[in-house]
């Protein structure tokens, strides 16, 4: 049986891993500190006996007894708000938590995927984007703790690959959405759906002009597992380049929830990107992948997730301190 570490499993994207690699029959080993994520996104698989779960921070030294035959780091906070709050965290696990995973894999002579991001290519001036665009990120800006340790992720990750021969996988994900998204994180999906929810106006941070393009989680999960499987070590985005404005994205999930409540603006936050869609033209080629899932069933799907959330976990609003984060 192929066994498999997780870290980050208890997050969003962690957590519907954790289950694809327990469907694929394979032993998961899962890791969080739970600073961002939330035992209830797995809780579902620790009857499992092929489930294993370490509360652990892996900006930390790590242990892990036995075989292991692929390591995912996937640990980091992931919300412009999450790398507002805690940018030292940030920086770590991007850093001393890669450092760690590639240590084992090493050792372990295991195969090790990262979650990189479309955050490399910060407020991109090239559109769409493909792997070979390099970027322009502003290092000391508020998403610089997120974006330069994914870049410096990406770039030990790509050492260890050729100066240890590591078997490494790199995937750029694009913003992706579904179930057990944290409600509160700031992120632009969920914020709309809570305020439509809990009857607040949508807030649209500057004139929405802004665009991005959002993947239903399955797929992504799909795009993953087939970049894990094959032989290419160099950065493959997967996302959904089906691309809309912050404005429609709002208007869209008026029409989808009902709810009566208008858009308000508020003010744009600094260095937020002006347009973001993933060039797929290579993750077609080399894995013959492309999203399925059209934003009206996804978000149908996400919706009703969401709306099965308890008062409490709807009325903990988290979001609203950006105003207090998001000093220029
Ligand atoms: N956004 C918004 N209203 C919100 C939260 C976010 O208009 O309540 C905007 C944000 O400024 C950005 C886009 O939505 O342009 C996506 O933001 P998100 O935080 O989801 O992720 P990003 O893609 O910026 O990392």
């Amino acid at each position: 049986m192929k066994r498999v570490l997780i870290t980050g499993a208890a997050g969003f994207l962690g957590s519907h891993l954790c289950d694809r690699f327990i469907r694929e029959g394979m032993h998961v080993i899962a890791m969080d500190n739970l600073i961002t994520g939330d035992l209830k996104n797995i809780e579902h698989l620790f009857a499992n006996e092929h489930f294993e779960f370490y509360h652990q921070d892996v900006s930390k030294f790590i242990h892990i007894p036995g075989q292991l035959d692929y390591i995912m780091h996937f640990a980091s906070p992931a919300s412009p708000i999450d790398y507002l709050k805690i940018p030292i965290q940030t920086l770590k696990v991007g850093s001393l938590g890669i450092h760690n995973c590639l240590g084992l894999a090493k050792e372990k002579k295991a195969r090790l995927m990262i979650a990189s991001t479309s955050e490399v290519y910060g407020d991109p001036s090239v559109h769409p984007q493909p792997e070979s665009y390099w970027g322009n990120v502003n290092p000391v800006g508020p998403r610089g703790v997120y974006d330069e340790a994914k870049r410096f992720q990406e770039a030990i990750t790509m050492a260890y690959h050729t100066f240890h021969g590591v078997e490494t996988r790199i995937v750029r994900i694009f913003n992706t959405y579904g179930p057990r998204m944290r409600l509160n994180d700031g992120r632009v999906l969920p914020a709309f759906i809570g305020q439509a929810i809990r009857g607040e106006d949508l807030t649209v941070f500057g004139d929405g002009s802004q665009t991005r393009s959002f993947c239903y989680v399955d797929d992504l999960v799909e795009g993953i597992y087939r970049l894990l499987m094959s032989d290419y070590a160099s950065p493959v985005n997967i996302g959904n380049p089906d691309e809309i404005t912050i404005l429609d994205f709002a208007k869209e999930i008026i029409k989808l929830t009902g709810t009566s409540q208008k858009i308000i603006f508020k003010e744009l936050p600094q260095d937020d990107p002006k347009q973001r869609r993933p060039d797929i033209t290579l993750a077609k080629q080399l894995l013959q992948w492309e999203p399925k899932v059209h934003r009206s069933e996804g978000l149908r799907i996400t919706y009703d997730y969401f709306k099965s959330l308890t008062a409490d976990e709807l009325n903990k609003v988290e979001h609203k301190d950006f105003d207090k984060y998001n000093r220029k």
